[in-house]
């Protein structure tokens, strides 16, 4: 049977960083559940749909085909055939996902395709809710956790390679935004699993992490 290891915590924790390399050591599948949200996100932004009008929400997720696709060592993600990989990093999506995550269509119609993609394979997921409602039964369960300000400098420093204008004060912002909205939404808020390792990495390398994680995963 597939092992699955369930990756969550706030926004900009490094959990992607973690699950990427812990997918490479493992040759397991990894995948980012927040880029869906994104997706939709960015879908709905450029159809103009309003978020409050589930009809419309409705029908514009039986509209949307959202794919990962391996590209070498990457994996882009396609909105209905396109890839969107650089597009729903920007701040405009950001600043916009967690209220569309919040939506219980659009949950529904996410977890189920998280699950499918889990199914009958080895994969790291990382997100919000993987290991309390995507995959409450997964084999590792990890919670991630840094200090705020360690966060938002590190998205700041992303966000600056990638040619994005934006401020600290910006990040910082949407970063307590989002965790704000996430963990206080009536539909899976982020939690914190009972059984979840907690690892906090404000002062851990990229190696030392996956090093305990691997540890974790071998015990
Ligand atoms: O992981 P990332 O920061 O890219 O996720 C973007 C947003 O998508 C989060 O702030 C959250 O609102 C939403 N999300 C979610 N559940 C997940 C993954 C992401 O609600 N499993």
């Amino acid at each position: 049977t597939n092992f699955v290891i369930a990756i969550d915590g706030f926004s900009s924790c490094g959990k992607s960083t973690v699950a990427k390399a812990l997918a490479k050591e493992l040759n397991f599948v990894f995948i980012d559940s927040g880029a869906m949200y994104r997706a939709v996100t960015l879908y709905f932004l450029r159809k103009n749909i309003d978020f409050s009008n589930l009809k419309e929400v409705d029908s514009a997720l039986s509209k949307i085909q959202i794919d990962f696709v391996p590209n070498g060592s990457n994996t882009e993600i396609h909105l209905n055939g396109t890839d969107v990989s650089a597009e729903i990093r920007q701040m405009y999506v950001s600043e916009q996902v967690s209220e569309v995550a919040a939506i219980k269509a659009v949950r529904v119609a996410m977890v189920a395709q998280q699950q499918l993609l889990g199914a009958r394979r080895n994969i790291v997921m990382d997100g919000r809710d993987i290991g309390t409602t995507v995959f409450p039964d997964a084999d590792l369960k990890l919670f991630m956790t840094a200090d705020p300000e360690i966060r938002a400098q590190r998205r700041f420093i992303e966000l600056q390679a990638k040619g994005e204008h934006t401020t600290m004060e910006e990040v910082r912002a949407n970063l307590s935004h989002r965790d704000l909205i996430d963990s206080t939404r009536e539909e899976s808020p982020l939690r914190q699993a009972d059984d979840a390792l907690v690892i906090d990495n404000s002062n851990l390398s990229q190696e030392e992490q996956l090093n305990l994680v691997i540890a974790k995963y071998q015990a």
